[in-house]
């Protein structure tokens, strides 16, 4: 199955789309890789969508990559008195309090003692991804009171932002630590941390997970944007997780600090991911707004390797169209004009590392010979990520023969990953290599194939050769 495009596609499951039917339609329309969001659902909703992704992957043999998408330290008000909507106007006083009885329009609930301490005079409260917002005008024991500066209506559990706040809190919350466990034993490919505001926070996760899945972090407070360089290098992979981050920071930031960070990303071949809103309007629409498909064009652009869909696939009313909208949009980036010239514009030096001068030779002589396609061998998937980073025109078959690195990798700019036995000697190198590009149709007879491998073979992190051949 080739998709015939660099850029990957990022799919959340939620109520529109658990379904083995639709998603069946949503990998045939494009999707590469799924999201498990574990701020929803139950374990058995998650178990199940694990086991029909593993079907279906099976049926068409190709590997798809499943992302599991911690909560993180969420912060939520109480609930209110009959659970009524409460509306704040702006100039009210409202207070947040450790009192558990239900909130009216004077006060409500914060379940975390923590916070309340933490807060500062002047420091703002946003409920509501921002519509509601609040500023700290007294603290004491137990309670902060707030002026209300922009109204609107607050109800149960609505969620919380306090915009540059140091918040006193671990990524992980005791719910993350379960479903971590779940996460594990379902063997997902990779567990994108939310909130992250520090390199401890990564550091707790690597301690629980080693390298047994990616480790991705999403880029969505203040705290971390401020700390991109400390965290990027701890993470496999990166999410612009643009929902929270447009309401914990001015939104005209947005743009500047994705183009930031895919920037970072690409420099230091770390998968980076652009999230949320893409094609919002297709929740409710078969077709997307201008600005939606000109946001999705641009993140091709840029040269992100992978785009989400968040509600558009796990809730809306068109599922599939979004993706295949997605899927049409990013095609048509890849094959205009201006596009190439923006990836060879940021071609990374090699790094003084046989690996990595290897790749970036490989590139070059595919780019010479004008190859079809370029074939790494690669047992973790670190020779795949290089050549990635590259950016070449040229597809990559990624061989290897592990599934879980197969796996894993989708996420990859470029890569069309294909799990393959381990070569035992260069002949067979060659022919394994020629057997699969042909039968994946990434070339016939005459064209030539660039390869990289290590020898000896089987032994990890060992690229140190590159070979040319040519299709008979
Ligand atoms: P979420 O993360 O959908 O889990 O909130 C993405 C974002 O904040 O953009
Ligand atoms: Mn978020």
């Amino acid at each position: 199955m080739l998709r015939n495009r660099h850029a990957k596609i990022l799919a959340t499951l939620g109520p529109a789309s658990a379904d083995y039917e639709v998603m069946k339609k949503l990998v045939a329309a494009g999707v590469d890789a799924f999201r498990l969001n574990f701020s929803h659902g139950s374990h058995d909703d998650h178990r199940r969508n694990v086991a029909n992704i593993r079907k279906i992957e099976a049926e068409l043999g190709t590997p798809i990559a499943i992302l599991q998408d911690l909560q993180g330290p969420k912060i939520r008000i109480g609930t209110f008195a009959d659970d009524k909507p409460q509306m704040l106007k702006s100039g009210d006083r409202f207070t947040l309090d450790s009192d558990k009885t239900p909130g009216d329009h004077k006060r409500v609930y914060m379940p975390h003692p923590e916070i309340l301490k933490v807060l500062q005079v002047g420091d703002p409260v946003y409920i509501n991804d921002g519509l509601v917002r609040l500023k700290v005008v007294k603290k004491g024991d137990g309670f902060v009171t707030c002026d209300v500066t922009a109204g609107g209506a607050v109800s149960n559990r609505k969620g919380v932002n306090l915009p540059g706040v140091d918040l006193p809190m671990s990524a992980m919350t005791p719910k993350d630590h379960e479903d971590l466990k779940l996460g594990l034993e379902l063997n997902v490919d990779w567990v994108a941390l939310s909130f992250v505001q520090r390199p401890e926070d990564v550091h707790e996760l690597r301690g629980i997970v080693g390298n047994k899945v990616g480790v991705m972090a999403k880029i969505e407070m203040p705290n971390a944007v401020a700390r991109l360089d400390q965290i990027i290098p701890l993470c496999d992979a990166i999410m612009i997780a643009r929902g929270d981050l447009g309401v914990e920071m001015p939104i005209e930031e947005v743009p500047p600090i994705q183009k930031k960070i895919i920037r970072k990303c690409r420099e230091q071949g770390k998968p980076v991911i652009a999230a949320t809103q893409m094609l919002e309007s297709m929740t409710q629409n078969p077709s997307p707004t201008r600005a939606e498909a000109s946001d999705v064009a641009n993140a091709a652009y840029e040269g992100a390797d992978v785009l989400m869909l968040s509600a558009e696939s796990a809730s809306g009313k068109y599922p599939v169209e979004a993706v295949a909208m997605m899927d049409s949009i990013i095609k048509r980036v890849e094959n205009s004009s201006a596009w190439r010239p923006l990836m060879d514009a940021r071609h990374p030096e090699p790094e003084p590392e046989i690996g990595d001068s290897i790749t970036s030779a490989a590139h070059m002589v595919a780019e010479s010979v004008d190859a079809c396609c370029i074939v790494t061998f690669t047992s973790s998937g670190s020779t795949a990520v290089r050549m990635s980073r590259q950016r070449p025109i040229q597809p990559v078959l990624m061989l290897t023969p592990n599934l879980n690195t197969a796996r894993r990798l989708v996420l990859g700019w470029g890569l069309h990953c294909r799990v393959a036995q381990d070569p035992t000697n260069l002949d067979e190198m060659v022919s394994i290599a020629v057997e699969c590009v042909r039968a994946e149709g990434l070339g016939d007879h005459g064209r030539h194939v660039v390869l990289t491998a290590g020898v000896p073979f089987g032994v990890p992190g060992s690229t140190n050769m590159l070979r040319v051949v040519t299709l008979a």
